[in-house]
């Protein structure tokens, strides 16, 4: 069973192999200054874990920059562009698939792209998250030429992406299924543990930190419970919290 004697474990198994396990948080959807936004670099603040946030370009206001800006260890990724699904109904959610012309895609993302690294300067890599977490193939192949270095979506990465850096996320807080809840400890815990241990047995790349997604304007007591406990612990682990900047550049 997955819960946080499981996860000591885990990163104990890591310190006796001689490696520091890494991890990464990646919260998404971001648009603008909230109460959820406040509490979400407060807990970034004080255990000095870096967040990056992924920011969706058409709506991301001033506001939000200024805010970034005075916070210790944020930076921002680009969210798609608008965060609107393009395909029918009957369809999994994708604002970047194949149903509009590609040209209409990367033009978009261009735009988003400009707009957000002239709001936040430094602040800003321009790593695509593409909403939902999916995109056609032909988007990725134009990534480079738009000037993309990295891009992250969800499991563990596949070793095809030589133009681009790929880290994704790994575990997912959230339950959307069930109502926007909780995911719960034992759940998260799970994901969190299984893509360590893969890593740590080299059935995936083992040099992909495990990420670790959060959606800030959904979170319930229970997520709000979660991430200090999970920071804590991993901190007191030894594992190693990186910055969007170290894992992708
Ligand atoms: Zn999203």
């Amino acid at each position: 069973m997955a819960d946080w004697k499981a996860l000591e474990t885990e990163l104990a198994l890591w310190r006796e192999s001689g490696q520091q396990a890494t991890l990464w948080w990646r919260d998404d959807d971001a648009e603008r200054p909230s109460d959820a936004l406040e509490q979400l670099i407060e807990i970034s603040d004080r255990f000095h874990v870096p967040l990056a946030l992924a920011t969706i370009p058409a709506g991301a206001e001033a506001s939000l920059a200024e805010r970034v800006k005075q916070a210790s260890a944020v930076s921002v990724l680009q969210h798609g562009f608008s965060h609107l699904s393009h395909v029918p109904p009957s369809e999994r959610k994708c604002e970047l698939g194949n149903h509009r012309p590609l040209a209409e895609i990367t033009d978009e993302l261009g735009k988003g792209q400009a707009k957000l690294a002239e709001l936040f300067g430094d602040a800003f890599l321009p790593v695509l998250v593409p909403p939902w977490n999916r995109l056609g193939e032909q988007v990725i192949d134009a990534l480079p030429g738009l000037g993309f270095t990295g891009l992250s979506t969800l499991g563990p990465r596949s070793c095809k992406q030589k133009r681009l850096i790929e880290v994704n996320v790994h575990a997912d807080l959230i339950n959307w299924k069930a109502g926007r809840c909780f995911a719960g400890e034992e759940r998260s815990l799970a994901q969190i543990i299984t893509h360590l241990q893969q890593r740590r047995l080299g059935e995936v790349d083992s040099s992909e930190p495990t990420g670790v997604m959060t959606h800030h304007l959904v979170h319930d007591e229970g997520v709000w419970a979660f991430l200090p406990q999970l920071f804590d612990l991993t901190l007191k682990a030894g594992a190693h919290w990186c910055t969007a900047k170290e894992i992708f550049s």
